[in-house]
């Protein structure tokens, strides 16, 4: 991904205002009630700081002479300051209460909300998307920043505003007896700001830089972790390995941050090195004043407090500010993330796809290459299924099969040429509706990790009530006598990531898969790959189920296993992205060529295999 120009950079990191939509959208109400109470907190500590003046002053009226009654008025006011005093740090913390509740509420909902964000995104974008390198860096900061940082910018937010209110209200006390003291804490702050937002701006951009090896470091953890790998990791012994690899990662990337942590420490010693040397001469002018008679007791401990407090204040507004900088400077990965168009998307006046399908799919002249890639992988490809046929694709791994299943999935539009349904480019359709009217095993089929009864019906979620229907597709792949010895039958978790699942044999699953397509119950059947993980037996009865699910239907199988590939309509042999050879098993046995040959060494090795 090109790294942005540093103008633009800058821009977008100023651009609070998108995040703060987030933080509105997530809800709007606590963004109105935490406003006002941070308004109230911002007020409230120059409330208090008069009230100490004015008790100072009272007591330093009345001493070193206590007066003879308790009613004295200048004892009374001491004693109603001091109450008052009391009853506004007691709001004061009552305040502080309310704030911290509104800040937790609203960074648990604006973090809720981001996670819904980056779902709708990630649901939406085109499979290129998650199958390109380019975009993973994006996907990954996305992912990982995406939820967090808004809810680093409420808490910034909150910390702003709070310390923001109360340093104008005392920066307006200091101001009203001397214009230069707020103007003195400001200036002092300047240093360390600048040092802060240069370390934002470095520490980003070495994290943009480091992307690809903080993927690289949390890719071997996912294995390390996983149970995808277990099995290889402890067969191979590669524990020790990969927790080198995942270490040599972090060490390089732990060094160079360190580096920026001394940045940032610098920069906050010289901030506060300034501040420091900015109260000393403040107090020394705020004491000879108060010397000369100009200002009472009173009024130097309150304009005291007032600087120390004020240049607590900014401290904590511009470091919030900062802070609020970063978190928007990496929300760029996010920005950048919602803002992929995808590509496959319904055009803007669709046609209704057939309800009945009288041709049957066809490709025309489809050649296809995936972004970043040189060569072509489907090239001139042409064929078609017709209701009723049932055809089967072969070729060597790499030759292209699954893309052309992307291809008439619409997965993926062709760079030429066109798909066609019943005649009409599939372009024409909506993704969705188009769609529907397949249903499809996938070569790597999801094993969800839910019910039996959910492994089937996700198949097609609009007849997820329809119980009868979903025991027959189960009936129909042959695995409902594996769901009845379940525990709890249908209602059984499948898999081993949550409590009391069960886990089925990779054949299993597997039939499960099939079950799904059985279960969507459409005019085109897609089966990639679908008895790799079966037995000979199994898949003998599944093909025989294929036949009967595929009975008027268009049907595309994928399958190496050419026992099953006889009882195809048609075969088409793909070589290259080219269809090299395309009839019957009996025209292609007859035409000696690739086919013929390929299916002569697995008839071979497969009988030789037997006689062992
Ligand atoms: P088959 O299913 O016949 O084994 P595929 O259709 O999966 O073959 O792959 C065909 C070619 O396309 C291969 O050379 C493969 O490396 C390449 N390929 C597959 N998927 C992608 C992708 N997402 N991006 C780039 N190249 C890909």
């Amino acid at each position: 991904m090109a790294i942005n120009p540093l103008h633009t950079k800058l821009k977008n990191a100023i651009r609070i205002d998108r995040a703060l939509r987030f933080v509105w959208q997530a809800s709007p109400s606590y963004t109105i009630v935490s406003g006002m109470v941070l308004a109230v907190l911002g007020v409230l500590p120059l409330v208090s700081l008069y009230l100490v003046k004015l008790i100072i002053d009272e007591v330093t009226k009345l001493a070193p002479s206590l007066p003879e009654t308790w009613s004295d008025p200048a004892l009374f006011n001491i004693l109603l300051y001091i109450s008052l005093a009391c009853g506004v740090g007691l709001l004061t913390a009552f305040f502080h209460f309310l704030a911290d509740y509104l800040k937790k509420a609203q960074a648990l909902a604006v973090s809720d909300h981001m996670f819904s964000v980056v779902h709708e995104k990630s649901a939406q974008v085109d499979l290129d998307f998650f199958e390109s390198p380019k975009y993973r860096d994006t996907l990954f900061r996305a992912q990982s920043e995406g939820p967090y940082r808004p809810t680093s910018i409420v808490n910034g937010l909150f910390a702003a505003g709070q310390s923001g209110a109360s340093f104008l209200a005392v920066a307006w006390l200091l101001f009203a007896f001397n214009p230069i003291l707020p103007v003195a804490m400001i200036l002092s702050a300047v240093p360390g700001i600048v040092l802060r937002l240069g370390y934002s701006q470095k520490i980003y951009s070495w994290q943009e830089k480091r992307t690809e090896d903080e993927r690289r470091a949390y890719y071997f953890h996912w294995m390390l972790t996983g149970d995808t790998h277990a099995k290889e990791f402890r067969f191979f012994n590669l524990g020790g390995y990969f927790i080198d690899r995942f270490r040599g990662i972090r060490d390089t990337l732990r060094k160079e941050k360190l580096h920026f942590e001394r940045l940032r420490a610098m920069g906050d010693l010289i901030a506060q090195s300034s501040a420091v040397v900015c109260v000393f001469i403040s107090l020394a002018y705020i004491a000879f004043q108060a010397v000369r008679g100009e200002i009472s007791i009173g009024d130097m401990v309150m304009y005291f407090q007032a600087l120390q407090r004020g240049l607590g204040f900014l401290k904590t507004l511009l470091e919030s500010g900062a802070q609020m900088y970063e978190d928007n400077l990496f929300l760029s990965h996010l920005y950048r993330f919602l803002k992929v168009k995808p590509l496959i998307t319904p055009p803007v006046s669709p046609q209704p796809v057939p309800k009945t399908i009288d041709k049957g799919i066809e490709f025309n002249n489809v050649a296809f290459n995936y972004q970043n890639c040189e060569k072509k992988v489907i090239d001139c490809v042409n064929f078609s299924i017709k209701p009723g046929e049932v055809v089967a694709l072969v070729g060597h791994n790499g030759s292209g099969k699954t893309t052309l299943v992307k291809l008439l999935s619409r997965l993926y539009d062709p760079d030429q040429g066109k798909v066609t349904l019943d005649g009409i480019d599939i372009k024409k359709f909506r993704p969705r509706e188009y769609r529907k009217k397949i249903s499809m095993v996938f070569q790597d089929h999801i094993r969800y990790q839910m019910s039996a009864r959910e492994n089937i019906f996700l198949g097609d979620i609009e007849q997820k009530e329809d119980t009868t229907k979903i025991k027959q597709a189960a009936k129909q792949s042959g695995i409902d006598q594996v769901i009845s010895y379940l525990t709890s039958g249908y209602e059984t978790i499948l898999g081993r990531w949550f409590q009391n699942g069960e886990e089925l044999s990779s054949g299993q699953w597997q039939m499960l898969a099939i079950s799904r397509a059985f279960f969507k119950d459409s005019p085109i059947v897609v089966l990639d790959e679908p008895s790799s993980a079966l037995d000979p037996e199994t898949e003998a009865l599944i093909f025989s189920r294929i036949k009967e699910l595929t009975k008027d239907r268009a049907a595309l199988i994928v399958t190496h296993r050419y026992s099953s590939v006889k009882l195809a309509d048609k075969i088409l042999v793909l070589d290259q992205g080219r269809i090299i050879e395309k009839g019957s098993h009996q025209e292609l046995m007859a035409l000696k060529g690739t086919y013929a040959h390929l299916f002569n060494t697995q008839a071979s090795a497969y009988h030789q295999g037997d006689g062992k």
